[in-house]
């Protein structure tokens, strides 16, 4: 090779690892750019929090973001508050970024619609019911769920081939509550039939018989949910055998912790199942709606709101704090609840109320 050649073939070189160079880098960019949410700020990686019925919220290392559904068929709100911040009478903030808009419309970028944002793995993504008129009047909804960085359909909600015509008549395939059970399993939940899903978002398990509420547990390799009959059913997610658990009552409610399920009785009284050994006892009487967060049980009756060891024994009330109406969940050391327009919190023992507010 001549001189000139070799010089022309190192700047040909140089040029390609330059160019080479330029796309990684840009590729880099629009991925970080991608990671970057304008309206889920701040830093370190998103969590969900654990809960039970009403409303979710997820947090990074700088803030918490609540979801909040304000009225029938208007949707979620979300807003936020940095974690330095929790304190009485701090304002929320919606996190809306337009400074003309009333937050009131359905256009607000804060308002999700018919849906939701969640997390699961560290990853967001967007619960999304597309409204479709039937031309009878009536309105259903069709569920699905994006990856919120790219906007990919990961999981679009059907009604099961294999429902019975008499169940699926009043079917849909809306997705009314979405609940993360583990890192690996969560639940999709219709009218009549719930899905348990992986990570990947394939359906592992459905089931029609679903009860009043969405709780769903994973221990091991086993789902626990109450039917529409009031048994704790266990199904093995390998081999999708399904059992009753032999319980001496009909459960109302449960929920659960890293060990055991709480679960209560029509009279109100409240038991505890070892999950390991199957042995069960009763610790409480006159509960109403409760949930299992991390040291304590929090529950709501109609005369007062009562805060439980996991023995059982009273350790505090809340009754007197009036928009913490339930325990819905809890981050670090603290206790929330959304209401309209704000967000009430006090220490897991029931001690230091305030409310934030939406101002
Ligand atoms: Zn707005």
């Amino acid at each position: 090779m001549s001189r000139g050649k070799k010089v022309l073939a190192g700047l040909i070189i140089a040029i390609v690892v330059f160019a080479v160079a330029v796309i990684v880098s840009e590729r880099q960019n629009s991925d970080t750019q991608k990671k970057e949410h304008p309206l889920f700020v701040g830093h370190g990686k998103m969590q969900e929090v654990k809960y039970l019925n009403g409303n979710g919220a997820f947090y990074n290392d700088d803030y918490i973001f609540f979801g909040y559904g304000f009225g029938e068929g208007m949707g979620k709100k979300f807003y936020r508050v940095s974690r330095k911040d929790v304190k009485d009478q701090q304002k929320l903030t919606i996190i809306c970024r337009d400074a003309s808009c009333s937050h009131e419309s359905e256009s607000c970028e804060a308002n999700t619609g018919w849906g939701e944002y969640f997390v699961f793995r560290n990853k967001m993504y967007q619960n999304i019911n597309d409204e479709k008129y039937n031309g009878d009047g009536t309105y259903e909804y069709l569920g699905r769920i994006e990856d919120y960085d790219t906007g990919e359909v990961v999981f679009q909600n059907n009604i099961p081939d294999d429902m019975p015509p008499e169940q699926a008549v009043d079917d849909d395939a809306q997705n009314m509550y979405i609940r993360i059970l583990s890192d690996d399993y969560i639940k999709v939940q219709s009218h009549r039939h719930a899905y348990i899903l992986d990570s990947e978002f394939n359906i592992r398990y459905t089931h029609f018989n679903i009860g009043k509420f969405p709780w769903g547990a994973i221990f091991g390799n086993n789902y626990y949910y109450v039917n529409d009959i009031r048994q704790l059913i266990k199904v093995d997610l390998n081999s999708g055998k399904e059992e009753a658990l032999p319980l001496d009552c009909k459960v109302f409610l449960a929920d659960n912790d890293e060990q055991y399920i709480y679960y209560s009785d029509e009279l109100n009284n409240m038991y505890k199942l070892n999950i390991s050994d199957g042995s069960k006892e009763k610790i409480a009487e006159n509960v109403g709606m409760y949930v299992v967060l991390d040291s304590y049980i929090y529950s709501v009756n109609n005369e007062e709101r009562v805060i439980y060891d996991k023995e059982g024994a009273k350790i505090g009330e809340f009754t007197a704090y009036e928009n913490m109406i339930e325990c819905a969940y809890q981050i670090g050391d603290k206790i929330y609840c959304p209401f309209t327009n704000g967000v009430a919190f006090m220490d897991a023992d029931g001690k230091n109320y305030g409310e934030m507010k939406i101002q």
